[in-house]
């Protein structure tokens, strides 16, 4: 119970422990939602109303673990012990967990979906820790009188007290509800002896109760002392002292309106497109440097402009009318805040609050073509599928144009970074290699016994087709070793991310349609699709389901497909593989896409590779830099070396020669070679050459049956 819990602070504090924190059932219940996050709670298991975190410090393990033995001791002398067992954390990731779910709390209260939000003004107030029981008793009362209920997560120990009630700022009611909360809450607080700002600022929705906290003489006092120090009234006008009234500046209030927007996206699950952008809070966490992925485009350039909040704030003020009017939304000025997004995805898991901007980029592509028209050079990229089938047909004569003057210049033309080298094609197409393949196994399967594991359709994406089919016969190499039959599709088509990356949402939506049309028959029997391209099986698995809303084949499709190492790692968690590994030691160091980290991480990545005894380890940078075509362009090249440069880039360099570089994304592939000069292999290729030469998978290992 969420009063018991601040009742027993007091006890707790007596075996001094260096902080006590809180977290209630609506921020543990947000966290579990935020695939960035749910891991990070996953020791706290069923469904506490409140869960304190005990902090301790000592200078050995033992003597921690004696303090935390102490504490259950007097807790349980003084009938305190909680009915849940305590849940002991002693290692540095799992401690590192708990405070980082701790720290994203404000931002994960603001995933919650609706207008009802967790509001601000009442989030730092501070009692006297003997008072936070009443306090959050009284609290709880006048909220349930106005209908509503509050998140609480605080610093117990310190009776710092963050209590954000859920309230509708978008209408006049919500509006008058704050208000009154807010000073309801600012009584009790001076009655208890308590202030409202207890570590953060008064800003200009508290400074106005400060008369309420202080008293009349205490604030006649700051005012005079402001004013000496300040008497033309510059310094944060309405701060601390002569405030306006909190209902003004708000960010939404009663006459907050957005224009009405008809999207090319389904939008449904985030309420519309409006309210996905409304989902940024302003906390600002996208302003993180040299950790994690989020957000490449402020890492590389630390300009405010840059970073995810930017882009919510510009379009919301554009569809608002607040800062920009909503003609103007699809002017220059909105234009450039999104131009520098690389649609990584990474704020989609690493925002607390979710914010997809990557899919809100391409919505607002969409309407900027729609009104601007399609340049050349969208064009061009978003037509890489059908000019990669047509250059593949005289290979050694497009790879020649490609490196000759004539081609720089056209480049140059069209704004493609001349820096760059186009990826040449291969002489066999894996397609080409894909028929003889299957004549060779259908002619020894004539004469021997057919043993398979179950099948499986390779889904051959552009780059493994044309340019790099040496990763398409790596992934089926490991599927056969793995003793799946394999399928190719052929009629399936590029799977629509090119041209989601430039806004060309209808182009991609017929693609989907024709690659559902073609796969779900697979999937509805449960035959997995498995790629080698994360950007083009994230695709299938996420941008289906917003281009294809309610469609049942397409959330089979999208249910169905994996990346190779996560298709291995996820079979070999309930069956053996059955493959033969090499014994031989090998390194690698592997960098992940951002879209695998943004949707299902590393882990299965690593699984894999430790799977085939790799000694593997995690690059552990974000964003490579290049994002599909984003590096490709000519305004983009600077930056796009900035993003590698961040971290990536010096880690490749200090790795040593015989470590092989592995990537799963062909963006990665082209920006490591490129910027660093290092020979990179896609992970499909590194496990392919772990597979014992020789080896045959054979029934008796994992799960066989016999096919006729
Ligand atoms: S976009 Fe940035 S400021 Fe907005 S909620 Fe996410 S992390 Fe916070
Ligand atoms: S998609 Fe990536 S680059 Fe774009 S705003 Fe999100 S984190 Fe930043």
């Amino acid at each position: 119970d969420l009063v018991e819990s601040m009742e027993v602070t007091t006890s707790i504090l007596e075996v001094e422990p260096s902080a006590v924190e809180l977290m209630d059932r609506m921020l543990i219940e947000l966290t579990r939602q935020q695939p960035g996050y749910a891991a990070q709670i996953a020791n706290i298991t069923g469904n506490p109303e409140a869960v304190l975190a005990v902090e301790f410090y000592g200078e050995t393990d033992e003597e921690l673990r004696d303090k935390v033995d102490k504490l259950e001791y007097h807790l349980r002398q003084k009938g305190l012990l909680p009915h849940a067992p305590i849940v002991r954390v002693f290692d540095a990731k799992g401690q590192t967990d708990v405070w980082t779910v701790r720290k994203a709390g404000l931002g994960l209260l603001m995933s919650i979906r609706g207008d009802a939000k967790p509001i601000p003004g009442i989030e730092d107030v501070s009692v006297p820790v003997e008072h936070l029981a009443e306090y959050v008793a009284e609290i709880k009362r006048v909220c349930a009188d106005y209908g509503t209920v509050a998140a609480y997560y605080a610093h117990a120990s310190a009776g710092c007290l963050h209590i954000r009630p859920l309230v509708n700022l978008k209408d006049a009611q919500g509006v008058r509800v704050m208000d009154e909360i807010t000073r309801a809450a600012a009584e009790m607080a001076h009655r208890f002896s308590g202030v409202l700002s207890g570590e953060h600022g008064d800003g200009l929705q508290r400074s106005e109760l400060n008369e309420t906290i202080f008293g009349p003489e205490l604030y006649q006092a700051m005012r005079e002392l402001k004013g000496i120090f300040d008497p033309q009234g510059l310094m944060n006008p309405g701060k601390v002292v002569n405030a306006p009234p909190m209902t003004e500046s708000l960010r939404y209030g009663a006459s907050y309106q957005t224009v009405p927007i008809q999207t090319f996206l389904d939008f449904s699950r985030e309420g519309g497109f409006a309210r996905a952008i409304e989902m940024c809070n302003g906390a600002g966490v996208c302003r993180k440097v040299g950790a994690g992925t989020m957000c490449p485009s402020y890492m590389a350039t630390r300009d405010e402009k840059d970073t995810t909040r930017a882009r919510a704030n510009a379009l919301r003020n554009a569809l608002s009318g607040r800062m920009f009017s909503p003609e103007e939304l699809l002017g220059p000025e909105v234009y450039d805040v999104l131009d520098l997004c690389l649609s990584c995805k990474a704020c989609k898991t690493e925002c607390p609050s979710s914010v997809d901007m990557a899919k809100i980029k391409t919505e607002y592509l969409a309407h900027h073509l729609e009104e601007h028209g399609v340049p050349l050079r969208t064009r061009i990229f978003a037509n890489i599928h059908a000019s990669s089938k047509l250059a593949s047909k005289t290979p050694k004569l497009a790879n020649m144009a490609m490196r000759s003057p004539v081609a720089k210049i056209a480049m140059r033309k069209v704004g493609i970074a001349t820096e760059r080298e186009i990826s040449p094609f291969a002489e066999e197409t894996f397609e080409a290699w894909w028929a003889k393949h299957v004549a060779r196994r259908d002619a020894r399967q004539a004469t021997e016994p057919r043993y398979t594991r179950g099948q499986v359709v390779y889904f051959h994406d552009t780059f493994a087709t044309y340019n790099y089919p040496r990763v398409g016969r790596a992934t089926v190499r490991l599927l056969e070793a793995a003793g799946y039959e394999v399928i190719v599709e052929t009629r399936r088509a590029c799977c629509g991310r090119p041209m989601l990356s430039k806004g060309l949402v209808e182009q991609a939506r017929g693609l989907a349609r024709q690659n559902v049309f073609h796969l779900a028959p697979y999937a509805r029997q449960g035959i997995p699709i498995v790629g080698s391209e994360p950007s083009c099986i994230f695709t299938l698995r996420d941008e289906y389901l917003d281009l294809m809303p309610g469609d049942p084949d397409a959330a089979h499709v999208a249910a169905n497909s994996y990346m190779i190492d996560e298709f291995l790692a996820r079979v070999a968690a309930t069956e053996d593989l059955g493959i033969e590994w090499r014994s031989e030691p090998r390194s690698v160091f592997f960098h992940g896409h951002c879209h695998q980290k943004a949707l299902i991480g590393m882990k299965a990545s690593m699984d894999a590779l430790r799977l085939a005894g790799i000694d593997a380890k995690e690059s552990g940078a974000g964003c490579c830099g290049m994002a599909g075509s984003f590096g490709y362009e000519a305004e983009h090249y600077d930056v796009s070396r900035k993003v590698g440069e961040e971290r990536l880039f010096p880690r490749v360099r200090t790795t040593p020669p015989e470590t092989t570089i592995a990537i799963a994304g062909v963006s990665c592939h082209q920006q490591i070679e490129h910027f660093t000069g290092r020979r990179v292999q896609h992970i499909a290729e590194v496990l392919a050459e772990q597979v014992q030469p020789g080896h045959v998978w054979r029934p008796g290992v994992g799960k066989a049956q016999a096919a006729d």
